[in-house]
Parts: C-alpha cells; structure tokens; sequence
C-alpha cells in the first residue's frame, strides 16, 4: 500500500514517546498549527512516496526499540497505510504510540471506520493541535500544555479518558 512520509524514519528516538523509538514521519496535516514546527509536513502531496511494504521490510532490521511513534504530519490523514504499519508493529512486538492534531473526542465522534480501525492499533495517544499559547517546553513528549497524553485501552475499557502513567 502506498504511503507518503515527511522524512525517512527515525530510528533511536528518545523524545517521542518512552524508551528507544522508532519515530515515522507522515506527510500532510490540514490543522496549521500557530507554530508548528514543520510546517513542511502540511501539503497532502509533499514529502516522498514509499510503500507499507518497504517499510516494513526496514522496520524488520531495526533492533532494541520499545515501539513505534507515528508523527507527521498527521497520521489521521493515511489511516489504512498506519494500521497496517501498526500492526505489523505489534507483532514485534513494539507499542504504538500516535501524535494526531485531532483530539480522542474528535476521532470517537467522527466514527470513521477507517480511523476506528487504526485506533484499535494505537495503545497511546498524544492528541490535540499545538497551541502555541499553551507551549510548555517542561513537558514531556508534548509540546502545549492543552494536548494530552491518553491510553487508549484503558480508555476503551473504562469508557472514559485515562491518561498515560510512565
Ligand atoms: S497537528 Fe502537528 S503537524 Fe499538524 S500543524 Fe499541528 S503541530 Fe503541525
């Protein structure tokens, strides 16, 4: 399947999410964040063009990562190639965690079958747009006080917000 990144991964990350990470960067965000800080990332048909396939392929030779984030860009925007990343993912098995410009409330509601599906191979998500009155640079994997840090099988289970506990 074919996917569009902003860049090559990322292999080794220690800002994006907890322990060694394997950071994809998605191309396109309609969100426009005041500030964002790669605004390269917004045109839905920037960046390259690879394939889930050849992704995967790379992801089988990296070794010692805790999991995957999936960042952009916002991954929202290339849902059925995300899932299938993210469940190859899982069988590494590597948690997933998924920084979106859209919030969880924003996801359930739109009940879109596709995000459902890629939802159900998140385990944590960093939701909400960057505002920029609200940047914090003493927090950690976020960078506005307003985007939170969810897990989202808790969530599911408990029907309610659960946020991420180190
Ligand atoms: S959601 Fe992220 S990538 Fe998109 S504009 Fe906002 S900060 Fe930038």
């Amino acid at each position: 399947m074919k996917i569009r990144l902003a860049s090559p991964l990322t292999r080794d990350s220690i800002v994006d999410g907890p322990g060694l990470r394997t950071v994809l960067w998605t191309q396109g965000c309609i969100h426009h964040c005041k500030g964002c800080h790669n605004p390269n990332t917004h045109p839905l048909d920037g960046g390259f063009e690879t394939s889930t396939e050849e992704i995967i392929e790379t992801l089988k030779t990296i070794k010692l990562q805790k999991g995957i984030t999936f960042s952009g860009g916002d991954p929202f925007m290339q849902p059925e190639a995300c899932t299938e990343i993210a469940r190859f993912c899982h069988t590494l098995p590597w948690d997933v965690w998924v920084y979106t410009g859209y919030t969880y409330e924003n996801i359930l509601k739109e009940n879109n079958p596709l995000w459902n599906e890629f939802l159900n191979e998140i385990d944590v998500l960093v939701d909400g747009p960057f505002i920029l009155e609200k940047r914090d640079l003493t927090l950690s994997f976020r960078g506005s006080s307003n985007q939170r840090i969810i897990d989202v099988n808790l969530s599911k289970k408990n029907n309610k917000i659960v946020f991420w506990e180190q």
